[in-house]
C-alpha cells in the first residue's frame, strides 16, 4: 500500500507547529530525533524533514507528495504545486521598509531605488504590476542591515512585529502581501494517494474547527432558557439538562472563540451562572 510523503521544515519557525498539527491529527511519528525521515505507525504517511526553500521543488517533482511551508516560499519559488489549504499559523506580512528619517511619498518613492531582499520574485512581480522600475539586490539573509551598510536604499522582508526593522533604523511603508503556513500538494497525485490525503484533510479540518471553538456549560433560570438558547445555538441546538432545583437547568453548547467575550456578557445579563468554558480538541461537523 502506498504512503503519502509529507515534507516539513527541518528546523525553524514552522517545524514545531507542523509536527504538532500532524500529531493533533492522531498520527503517531516514531522518529523523535528528526533525521531525514520519520514514519507513522498508525497512518500511511512518511515525513521528510527539509529546508523550507526546497519544499516547493520536491513537491513539484513528486519526491514529496505534500508539503507544509509559508505561502511566501510557494510564491517565491513559483513551482507547479497545488495550495490545498491555509493552516492558520506562521502569520506574517511581507513589507517594504525605508530608513526612518526618509519622507515616504507613496509607492513612486521606489522608482529607480535599490531594494535588498531574499524574495526577488515576489518583489519584481509587485513592481511590474505597479509599472515601477527598481533595482533588486538579492541577498540570503539579514536583509534588515542592507541599508545601514550601504548595499541598498530600501528593504523588502518578512515582518511580524516590526521590532527588527526599528532596531535597524527602518520604518515599514508598504505591506505588499500577507502570508501564513499552507499545505501544498503535487499536481498529479494517484487516486490512492488522493484518498489518503482526503482522510488527512478530514482530520485537519476537525482540528481546526476544534481550536476555533469552545465548549460552554452553564446554569440558567428556566425562564431565561429561550433567550440563552438564541445566544448559544451550538452545532444543532444546545443540550439542556434539568437541575434538582426545578427553576434552574444546565445548558451545554459550542461557541466560536472570537464571539466568546461578547456572548459571555450577554449570558450574564440573562441570569446565567457557573459558566465553564473548556477547549475542544477535535470537532467533526
Ligand atoms: P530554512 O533553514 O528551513 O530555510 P528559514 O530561515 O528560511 O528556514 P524561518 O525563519 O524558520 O525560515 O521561517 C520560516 C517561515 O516562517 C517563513 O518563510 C515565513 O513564512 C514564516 N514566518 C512567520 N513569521 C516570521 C518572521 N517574523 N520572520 C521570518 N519568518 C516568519
Ligand atoms: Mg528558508
Amino acid at each position: 500500500m502506498s504512503k503519502l510523503k509529507i515534507a516539513i521544515q527541518k528546523s525553524g519557525r514552522l517545524s514545531e507547529k507542523s509536527i504538532r498539527l500532524i500529531q493533533e491529527c492522531g498520527i503517531q511519528i516514531s522518529n523523535g530525533e528528526r533525521k531525514l525521515k520519520a514514519e507513522s505507525s498508525n497512518f500511511p504517511i512518511e515525513i521528510l524533514f527539509l529546508r523550507d526553500d526546497d519544499i516547493p521543488q520536491y513537491v513539484e517533482q513528486g519526491v514529496a507528495d505534500l508539503g507544509i511551508l509559508g505561502e511566501n516560499e510557494v510564491w517565491e519559488k513559483d513551482k507547479k504545486v497545488t495550495v490545498i489549504t491555509k493552516l492558520g499559523f506562521a502569520n506574517c506580512k511581507m513589507s517594504l521598509a525605508i530608513p526612518k528619517d526618509e519622507t515616504y511619498t507613496g509607492i513612486r518613492y521606489f522608482s529607480g531605488k535599490r531594494i535588498a531582499t531574499s524574495y526577488p520574485t515576489i518583489l519584481q512581480k509587485y513592481f511590474n504590476s505597479n509599472k515601477i522600475e527598481v533595482e533588486i539586490e538579492e541577498i540570503g539573509g539579514s536583509v534588515e542591515i542592507a541599508t545601514g551598510i550601504g548595499l541598498a536604499d530600501a528593504v523588502f522582508d518578512i515582518v511580524s512585529t516590526g521590532s527588527t526593522l526599528l532596531m535597524n533604523g527602518l520604518k515599514e511603508v508598504e505591506v505588499v502581501t500577507k502570508s501564513e503556513a499552507v499545505l501544498i500538494s503535487n499536481t498529479g497525485l494517484s487516486d490512492e494517494k488522493q484518498e489518503i490525503l482526503n482522510r488527512l484533510l478530514f482530520r485537519i479540518n476537525a482540528v481546526q474547527n476544534g481550536s476555533g471553538n469552545k465548549y460552554i456549560l452553564l446554569n440558567c433560570p428556566v425562564k431565561a432558557l429561550d433567550q440563552i438558547t438564541r445566544l448559544l445555538p451550538g452545532m444543532k441546538s444546545p443540550t439542556i439538562l434539568p437541575l434538582a432545583d426545578k427553576d434552574w437547568c444546565s445548558l451545554h453548547s459550542v461557541v466560536k472563540e472570537d464571539e466568546f467575550w461578547d456572548v459571555i456578557d450577554r449570558l450574564k445579563e440573562n441570569g446565567a451562572e457557573g459558566i465553564l468554558v473548556v477547549p475542544i480538541e477535535k470537532m467533526v461537523l
